[in-house]
């Protein structure tokens, strides 16, 4: 899936007046077939929004998505590529209907599709015995499972449409440690096997870290950082990135970790973001520049992009006494 500049604002009320609120600004990324693209950043950054503008759940104000190199119309996609694309939310409990048994839920979607009743049945059992459930668990009612269950048959619902591509928003940030591992190892099975491509949303970055091929951190509806997962995690370019990191538990003692890069002060409002770096109201690297001229993203090598001024003139590594 390729996105290409995508804008996407809401109009919200503000007292008496109606604002826009820049949701998502000028996105451009591009997941290749059957990787894993991640998405990272704290919560209102835009991630869950991208996510819907991708499955087609917003409209688009601006840019172009394209699924296998083929643009889709803003408004109207073909059925077919409305299942290719399915989502796997953060609640797995919220997401299926109390009153429907698990063979229900997931065969619902089939029947829509108007799959005849003898692969119906099958297609259940098969993606139940795909996600690590019994056939027998068709019978079963939602109460009846544990989180880390639901979510397996969340992501049997997803699967039973035989999708190209799956959003995961939050997928495992409402289960236990152990069973999120369970999960983030069910994913990775399935994605070798079907040859799944993933965009997977989280605000952990340990969790992104293990999934992701490539990642993108976002901040305030755009996207400042975009590269190899393991150059994140190594060597963060963007500010942001950094103290993003530093916030986070250090597992690797061989990591950075330093207060100075830490996180300061709130998110602004997406209703009135910073002009020029949106993320200069928190950064400690702030200069003059940074409030007048937006900075885009940029190469700052092969396959590491960053939007800060720091890296604008070619200067590698921002001078921060580390
Ligand atoms: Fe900080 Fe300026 Fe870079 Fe923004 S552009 S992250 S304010 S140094
Ligand atoms: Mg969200």
């Amino acid at each position: 899936v390729e996105l290409d500049r995508i804008v996407k604002s809401f109009s919200v009320k503000v007292g008496l007046r109606r604002a826009r609120v820049s949701a998502v600004d000028q996105v451009t990324l591009v997941v290749p077939e059957g990787a894993t693209l991640g998405i990272v950043g704290e919560s209102g950054c835009g991630k869950s929004t991208l996510a819907r503008v991708v499955l087609g759940l917003h409209t688009l104000d601006n840019g172009q998505i394209s699924f296998d190199g083929q643009a889709l119309a803003k408004r109207r996609r073909p059925r077919r590529i409305v299942e290719q694309m399915q989502m796997v939310f953060q609640d797995p409990y919220s997401a299926l209907n109390p009153r429907a048994s698990v063979g229900e839920s997931i065969a619902f979607p089939l029947r829509v599709q108007g799959v005849g009743k003898q692969e119906v049945r099958q297609r259940v059992a098969k993606v139940l015995e795909d996600v690590g459930l019994h056939p027998n668990y068709g019978g079963y009612y939602p109460h009846q499972l544990s989180g880390g269950q639901r979510q397996r048959v969340n992501i049997a619902r997803a699967l039973a449409l035989q999708p190209r591509l799956i959003v995961l928003d939050e997928a495992v940030s409402a289960l236990d440690k152990s069973i999120q591992a369970q999960i983030l190892n069910l994913l990775k099975d399935l994605q070798a096997e079907y040859n799944l491509t993933y965009v997977f949303i989280s605000h952990d970055l340990n969790v992104v870290e293990y999934m992701s091929d490539q990642v993108a951190v976002m901040y305030l509806g755009q996207v400042v950082e975009l590269c190899p997962a393991e150059d994140l995690y190594r060597q963060p370019l963007h500010p942001y990135s950094q103290a993003l990191l530093a916030s986070i538990p250090v597992l690797d003692p061989g990591r950075r970790s330093s207060d100075e890069a830490g996180l300061r002060g709130e998110m602004p409002s997406p209703l009135n973001p910073p002009s020029g770096c949106r993320f200069r109201t928190r950064c400690a690297f702030a200069m003059d520049v940074c409030a007048q001229q937006t900075p885009v993203l940029t190469r700052a090598d092969d396959e590491h992009m960053v939007g800060c001024h720091l890296y604008a003139h070619g200067s590698p590594e921002p001078n921060h006494g580390g």
